[in-house]
C-alpha cells in the first residue's frame, strides 16, 4: 500500500514525494480520529437535527420539512454531513446515528402535533447501508406514539435503486403498507436509468439544486427542469425543487407547475426550536401553516 503510494509519488517527481505521502496519511488519520469522535458524538449531545421547510408552490402552504443532521464538534466547530455521513457509512455508525435521528424526528413530530394540532410530514435521508438493518425499529416507534406512517417521507438517491434493488423493493413494500412516502433525492445527477421510475413506487422527485441554480439563465437547465416536471406528472409523481435561492427561480418553478420547493429563499435549515417558531408564526385560523415571504 505505502509502497505503491511512494512509487506513484516518485513517478510524479522528486519534489512531490515529501509532500504526497504524509498528506495521504494525514487524511487517513483525520478520518480515523473524526470517526472515533463521531462514535461518541450522539452521547455527548453534539449531534442535532435541523429542519428546512418545504413549501407547496401553489398556495405557499407549509406541510413538509426536511430533517438534516448537524454535528457540532467541540474542537473543530461545525462538521458538515457531506464529511461525516460518509464516515458514518464506512464505519457502520450510520445505523446508530440513523436510529438516533429517527427517534428525534418522531419525537418532534409528536411534540408539534401536540402544540399545533397538526401533523408535519418530515423527510428523512436514508443511506443505502441503512436498508441492511430494516425499518422495524422506527416503524414501531411511530406506531407506539399513534402517529400515521405518512408523517415520514424517506429520501434516497437514485443510485441506490440500481445497487440493491431487491432489499429496497421489500422496504418500499413495507413503506407502502404503512403509508410512508418515498422521494428520490438529487434527481438527475446520478447515472440513472429512467426505467426504475416504473419499477419502484415513488411519490416525489426532488430536482437537484444543480438544475435549479441556473434555471433562469441557462436554457438547458430550464428545459430539463420543465421536462422532468412534465414527465413526473405523467407518471403520477410529484416534484420538489431543491435549492431555490431567488424570487425569479420561485416564479419560474411555479410557472412550470412544480409542486413543492425548498431552499434558502424560503428558509435555511434551522434548529427544531426555530422551526417551531416558524410554525407558530405561520399558523392560520384553520390550523394550516402559510409561509409568507416578504
Ligand atoms: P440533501 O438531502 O440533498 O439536502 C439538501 C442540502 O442542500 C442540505 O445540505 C441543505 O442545507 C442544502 N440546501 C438547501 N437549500 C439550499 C439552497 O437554497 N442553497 C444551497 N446552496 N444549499 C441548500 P446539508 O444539510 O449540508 O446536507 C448535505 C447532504 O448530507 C444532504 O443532501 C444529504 O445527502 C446528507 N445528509 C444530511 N443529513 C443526513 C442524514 O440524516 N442522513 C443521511 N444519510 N444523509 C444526510
Ligand atoms: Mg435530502
Ligand atoms: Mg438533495
Ligand atoms: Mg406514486
Amino acid at each position: 500500500h505505502a509502497d505503491q503510494a511512494m512509487y506513484s509519488a516518485k513517478a510524479e517527481g522528486r519534489n512531490r514525494f515529501h509532500f504526497f505521502l504524509p498528506a495521504m496519511q494525514q487524511e487517513a488519520q483525520t478520518k480515523m480520529i473524526l470517526t472515533n469522535d463521531l462514535r461518541l458524538a450522539a452521547h455527548r449531545g453534539e449531534l442535532s437535527v435541523h429542519y428546512q421547510p418545504i413549501l407547496d408552490l401553489e398556495d405557499g402552504r407549509l406541510e413538509k420539512v426536511e430533517a438534516l443532521l448537524r454535528w457540532s464538534h467541540p474542537g473543530r466547530g461545525e462538521v458538515g454531513p457531506q464529511v461525516f455521513i460518509p464516515l458514518a457509512e464506512a464505519s457502520g455508525l450510520i445505523h446508530e446515528i440513523g436510529n438516533w435521528l429517527s427517534f428525534q424526528v418522531i419525537s418532534h413530530i409528536a411534540q408539534w402535533q401536540k402544540r399545533f394540532g397538526q401533523i408535519i410530514q418530515v423527510s428523512v435521508n436514508r443511506s443505502p447501508i441503512q436498508f441492511d438493518q430494516g425499518d422495524a425499529l422506527w416503524l414501531k416507534q411511530l406506531a407506539g406514539l399513534g402517529l400515521p406512517g405518512n408523517c415520514i417521507t424517506v429520501e434516497i438517491t437514485e443510485g441506490m435503486l440500481l445497487k440493491k434493488s431487491e432489499r429496497i423493493q421489500q422496504s418500499f413494500l413495507d413503506y407502502r403498507n404503512h403509508g410512508i412516502e418515498v422521494s428520490i433525492d438529487d434527481f438527475g445527477t446520478g447515472f440513472s436509468a429512467l426505467s426504475y421510475l416504473k419499477q419502484f413506487d415513488i411519490d416525489y422527485l426532488k430536482i437537484d439544486r444543480s438544475f435549479i441554480s441556473e434555471i433562469t439563465v441557462d436554457e438547458s437547465d430550464k428545459a430539463l427542469t420543465e421536462a422532468i416536471i412534465v414527465m413526473a406528472h405523467k407518471l403520477g409523481i410529484k416534484t420538489i425543487a431543491e435549492g431555490v435561492e431567488t424570487r425569479a427561480q420561485h416564479d419560474m418553478l411555479r410557472l412550470f407547475g412544480c409542486d413543492y420547493a425548498q431552499g434558502f429563499w424560503y428558509s435555511r435549515p434551522v434548529p427544531a426550536s426555530a422551526f417551531e417558531t416558524i410554525l407558530g408564526r405561520t399558523q392560520t385560523e384553520d390550523g394550516s401553516f402559510f409561509f409568507h415571504r416578504a
